[in-house]
């Protein structure tokens, strides 16, 4: 059989069925917000190279309204920017810690069990702080952020915040 484009897969019986059951199987509301008077979509927490749309459990797909999906889709892509400075710029390394982008990327399957566990150990603020921040919508972060950061709570991660959340805003301009 010819190899399956993304899109055709999306439009195949066995997505339509598996998508039915996710749905069901939540309750007919975003995982998120809990609305359920809007349009829902069917998230792929992660994706795996060879695996087709439909060959997913259910605890790697996720229920989200239009909206949190795509809050969930632009925090992922924000992460992954996040990730290519920490390699990028060795200074940046060191300044950010190990735990907080673990904690940030944990939500979404980016990072092995063995980080996680090692960054739970070792840094849990930093952990718990890079999860929080990947828990809320992308608005609320930059508002939430900017809120702590003025209270002085983040140390010397003050400075890598504060360049964060300027160079979202010059992108947002
Ligand atoms: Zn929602
Ligand atoms: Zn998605």
């Amino acid at each position: 059989m010819a190899k399956m484009t993304y899109a055709e897969q999306l439009a195949h019986p066995k997505w339509q069925r598996k998508r039915l059951d996710t749905l069901n199987a939540a309750g007919w509301k975003c995982a998120n917000c809990a609305a359920g008077d809007v349009t829902l979509h069917v998230h792929h927490r992660r994706y795996i190279k060879g695996r087709m749309a439909w060959e997913y459990e259910e605890d790697e797909l996720s229920v989200l309204c239009k909206d949190c999906h795509q809050s969930e889709h632009e925090i992922k892509e924000a992460a992954a920017r996040v990730m290519q400075i920490r390699f990028a710029e060795d200074v940046l390394v060191e300044d950010f810690s190990f735990g907080f982008l673990t904690g940030m990327m944990a939500p979404f399957g980016e990072v092995t069990k063995e980080d996680v566990e090692l960054a739970m150990e070792n840094y849990p603020r930093f952990f718990a702080l890079g999860y929080m921040v990947c828990s809320l919508g992308p608005s609320d972060i930059a508002s939430a952020v900017r809120r702590k950061l003025d209270e002085g709570r983040f140390g010397p991660h003050t400075g890598m915040l504060r360049l964060l959340l300027d160079q979202e805003e010059s992108e947002d301009a």
